[in-house]
């Protein structure tokens, strides 16, 4: 149960040789192919299992219902023993309610009161409803017409017992909770929380709320990018910041690979002189540049750092966030346990223009009103505002497009890829 799957290999981000820009479906696909869950499994209570990912295929070990039961309140008798035309039967003593069953028969031409959810009595299997009926203490009348098994659940209608509920690498919803309640499990098997160490790089960069001296940058990546590791699911570990220092860098590279399962680094990932990252990965012999041909997106460092998985980010937020949503989150998905994700887009009407060339794909910054896909103004990348203004991205092919207003575009809203 708490057995580590092996590490991946060092060399499980190499790229063929000679591949210039890659499409970012063929990045895609090369990651999917080269990853695989590195977490153990644990089981835990049923209330503290939304969010996790199943780690086994989950069967009924009840059906649901259990029994044929009323799904009104009424009056229960057998079918059959029903007369031509209209009714009016004789009360049998007592009455079935739920969690109450009643353990006698119902004879033949009678019936019993019902309240919803009770487990039919022997000889009921139609039920008719309370308000289609003219009732006293000792019997019940009713209009012809009533169809048999009326108003009944039959037992395992929903769910049959031993038939499958949930799949494994299913990231549980409230719902999948109450199914698994209803189908006998109070505890499940999920998969342990992936960590996910996030570690800003800069000299420049200094924490929020500090004073700041000219030339220094609050570091906006780490708090989003811990929010986003939340809101998928996983468990942020905050490694803070280092300057551009390579000794720094390795030190706390060292201390995140010691506490988490993937490292995320923003900033220092270029092929420029201050860019540590990209200088240090490159020198432990581990790193590939990986140049996918996608804007904004610089080229995405990967690489393996002891034994953990290290998505180098762009420095830049607004390409920090693409980049992890695009890349890392299905990448992380597989590496969690949870399978491949693609995010579900939506097709809508434009409601800007734009002219793109081929070879490279494209997200902005969008948002839907009025059923309209609306972009940010600029595309600046480093347009924080923009980040905070949109509620998702637009995805642009990767082909040459001139997009009109009132053409069909793809909407991605942020909430795709936290699931
Ligand atoms: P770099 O990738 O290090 O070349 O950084 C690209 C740009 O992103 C520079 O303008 C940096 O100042 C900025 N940047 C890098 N890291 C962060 C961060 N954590 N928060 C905000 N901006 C950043
Ligand atoms: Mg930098």
């Amino acid at each position: 149960m708490s057995l580590q799957p092996p590490p991946l290999r060092d060399d499980c981000f190499a790229l063929p040789a000679g591949v210039d820009w890659t499409p970012v479906e063929e990045a895609l696909a090369a990651l999917r192919s080269r990853l695989r869950s590195v977490v153990g499994q644990e089981d835990v209570p049923l209330q503290a299992a939304c969010g996790r990912i199943l780690a086994r295929d989950m069967h009924a070990l009840r059906a649901n219902p259990p029994l044929p039961n009323s799904a009104v309140d009424g009056y229960g008798f057998a079918f059959a023993s029903l007369g031509e035309g209209d009714q009016c039967l004789p009360l049998c003593e007592g009455r079935a309610a739920a969690g109450l069953r009643f353990e006698g028969t119902v004879p033949a031409g009678q019936a019993i009161r019902i309240l919803t959810g009770a487990a039919l009595p022997a000889g009921v299997d139609t039920v008719i409803l309370e308000e289609d009926v003219n009732a006293s203490s000792s019997e019940v009348a009713f209009r012809a017409g009533v169809k048999p098994f009326a108003n009944t659940r039959k037992a395992g209608e929903d769910v049959a017992e031993g038939a499958a509920t949930v799949s494994q690498g299913r990231c549980l919803t409230p719902a999948d909770l109450a199914l698994l309640a209803a189908t006998g499990q109070g505890v499940v098997p999920v998969f342990k929380r992936l960590r996910v160490a996030v570690l800003s790089t800069g000299d420049e960069i200094i924490a929020p709320g500090q004073a700041a001296q000219d030339g220094q940058i609050y570091d906006a990546n780490r708090v989003m990018l811990l929010s986003l590791l939340e809101q998928m699911g996983f468990e942020p570990v905050n490694m803070g910041h280092v300057p551009d220092s390579r000794e720094a860098l390795k030190g706390r590279l060292d201390e995140a690979a010691g506490q988490a399962d993937v490292i995320l680094t923003s900033g220092g990932a270029s092929a420029g002189d201050e860019d540590h990252v990209s200088a240090l990965l490159r020198e432990a012999g581990a790193l590939q540049e990986w140049r996918i041909a996608v804007k904004p997106g610089r080229p995405l460092a990967l690489a393996m750092w002891q034994g953990r998985p290290v998505f180098g980010l762009p420095g830049n937020p607004v390409a920090a966030l693409v980049c992890t949503l695009v890349f890392a989150r299905p990448a992380m998905g597989v590496l969690a346990g949870g399978g491949w994700s693609k995010p579900e887009g939506y097709s809508l009407p434009a409601a800007f223009e734009k002219r793109k060339k081929a070879g490279r794909r494209e997200y902005l910054r969008a948002r839907v009103r009025d059923g309209q896909v609306e972009v940010f103004a600029s595309e600046g990348s480093g347009r924080i505002s923009g980040l905070s203004w949109a509620d998702g991205l637009v995805e642009l092919p990767d082909g040459a497009a001139e997009i009109r207003l009132g053409d069909r575009v793809t909407f991605l809203p942020y909430s795709a890829f936290l699931a």
